[in-house]
């Protein structure tokens, strides 16, 4: 004791947010071995692509997906990084992060978003993803009456945002679920959205997702995009 009283304040500051951190880290080791939770996501580690570049054929092109990827989400997670470097933020999670987004500078918001949303959107991919499980499905037929009401909501959601955006299937704080869309690399975890919740289902709509394959047809991407949803991941989160 006598020695930490005897270093100067930085010094002892220094040392105890790295033990906060190596808390944290520990954490979130254990979280990923018990749960998919997405708050669990390493702020500080680009994640790998579940699955290979042409695992998604013929619906999503090889092509797209490493540029998508390799590319577009490698960028957002690096500026993010760079962006929360040094500050504050380097020690929150990215729920409180979203949550306080508006209070944060625009390449956190950009770049943040863009590195969680694609982490979601890969996940809640895959060919022969499965069924929704029993709980899922009944939420979605209380919410949306059935299978088919949530694909026309969730599919009008992608068609109707202008510009550049996502779809999203989220549950509220009460369970509900609800379809929302969102402008640019925002999403329903911000306190800037419209709808606020948490993400289960997630679809790219910005050009980068689909113009290769499908140039300006982002209605086919859509329909094709219902060929790769991984219910399993969804179900998982929805849980
Ligand atoms: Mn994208």
């Amino acid at each position: 004791m006598a020695v930490m009283f005897a270093l100067p304040f930085g010094a002892i500051a220094q040392d105890s947010s790295e033990t906060n951190r190596e808390k944290d880290n520990t954490k979130n080791e254990i979280n990923s071995k018990t749960q998919k939770s997405m708050n669990t996501l390493n702020k500080f580690e680009f994640p790998q692509l579940p699955y290979a570049y042409d695992a998604l054929e013929p619906f999503i092109d090889k092509m797209t997906m490493e540029i998508h990827y390799s590319k577009h989400h490698k960028a957002y997670f690096d500026n993010f990084v760079a962006a929360i470097k040094g500050k504050e933020m380097e020690s929150m999670s990215m729920e409180q992060i979203f949550a306080n987004i508006s209070d944060l500078p625009a390449a956190v918001r950009n770049n943040g978003g863009g590195f969680y949303n694609h982490h979601l959107y890969w996940g809640n991919m895959r060919v022969n993803g499965g069924k929704p499980s029993a709980k899922l499905e009944a939420a979605i037929v209380k919410a949306f009456g059935s299978m088919e009401e949530l694909k026309k909501q969730f599919s009008d959601a992608g068609k109707t945002r202008f510009g550049s955006g996502w779809a999203w299937l989220s549950k509220d704080d009460k369970g509900n679920l609800f379809v929302s869309s969102t402008p640019n690399q925002d999403n329903p975890l911000m306190s800037v959205a419209e709808k606020k919740g948490t993400p289960i289902l997630a679809m790219d709509v910005w050009e980068h997702a689909y113009y290769l394959k499908y140039q300006n047809k982002r209605p086919d991407y859509i329909e094709a995009f219902w060929n790769v949803i991984n219910w399993e991941e969804i179900s998982a989160r929805f849980e």
